[in-house]
């Protein structure tokens, strides 16, 4: 049997940095309360093991706002300056785990608001991400993820617009949609601030899954990029698999005539449970 792992299964760089910096405030914060805003991942075994740790998440901002005291983590999805400021307000520890490149984002749409301009993300509205990026335009910003959306558009014509993207926004759509915003005659300028993680990981799912007799796509249930990339590799390999940990792998499904198993994960898969589920097919076949 033939086991081929991705390389880019599991944590990307935000995330595990994230994941780093709460382990690391336990240790540093040793007696105080710690709380990430939202869960730090979407992954319920890590979930677990940071209450374990006494780690609490705060779901709502209603949560957040009874807060007294404390020491509270900002996710990699990064959150609105409001947030910052409403913290800071009450004298509460930030401990600020954004990926930088969503940083990064914040800093440009920040700065390009400031100079007057109007602020167009490209993005799922609903989306945390987004939510947090909004949070750092000012009051002239939209998000659109559709050509409708940009033909609700109401500006003038010559409006100075700066456009950027959610970092996991799919790219041949940003482009697309870049394109119709174009045709207006706003004057633009454009950052393409999609993140190159995601894709990464998904054309090496796909590669992996093309040449394999069976695929394995590790992840968290209410993942929705583990839930992609399953598409992904099942179009490619009729015999794949979603599993959470490796309780969920019946071995028996993998019957004798499988030769060869790719294995990835989603971005929030830590990397004892894609180990594990390494080791396992490795020692059964
Ligand atoms: S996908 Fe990219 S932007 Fe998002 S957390 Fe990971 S490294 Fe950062």
């Amino acid at each position: 049997m033939k086991v081929i792992t991705a390389k880019t299964a599991g944590f990307c760089f935000g995330v595990e940095r994230a994941v780093n910096t709460v382990y690391e405030q336990i240790e540093a914060h040793r007696g105080e309360t710690i709380y990430t805003f939202g869960p730090i991942i979407h992954n319920e075994e890590v979930i677990k093991d940071l209450e374990k740790k006494g780690v609490m998440v705060l779901h709502t901002e209603e949560e957040l706002d009874t807060l007294e005291k404390g020491v509270v983590i900002i996710r990699s999805h990064g959150v609105e300056k409001r947030i910052y400021d409403k913290l800071n307000k009450k004298g509460i520890v930030i401990v600020d785990a954004t990926c930088p490149f969503v940083k990064k984002i914040h800093n440009i749409v920040q700065k390009e608001s400031n100079l007057g301009k109007y602020i167009i993300i490209i993005g799922n509205p609903e989306h945390p991400e987004v939510e947090g990026i909004r949070g750092w335009a000012g009051d002239r910003v939209s998000v659109v993820q559709t050509a409708e959306d940009i033909k609700n558009l109401l500006l003038c014509n010559e409006e100075k617009v700066c456009v950027v993207s959610q970092t996991t926004f799919n790219y041949n759509k940003f482009q697309d949609l870049v394109e119709i915003i174009r045709k207006k005659s706003y004057d633009i300028c454009v950052l393409n601030t999609i993140c190159n993680a995601t894709k990464e990981r998904q054309t090496e799912a796909q590669r992996i899954a093309e040449e394999v007799d069976a695929m394995i796509v590790i992840g968290d249930k209410n993942s929705s990029n583990t839930q992609k990339l399953f598409e992904i590799c099942a179009s490619a390999c009729n015999d794949t698999y979603y599993i959470q940990t490796l309780d969920d792998l019946n071995m028996n499904q993998l019957g004798s005539v499988v030769k060869t198993v790719g294995i990835t994960a989603g971005a929030s898969t830590p990397n004892n449970i894609i180990e594990e589920v390494q080791n396992n097919v490795r020692i059964i076949f």
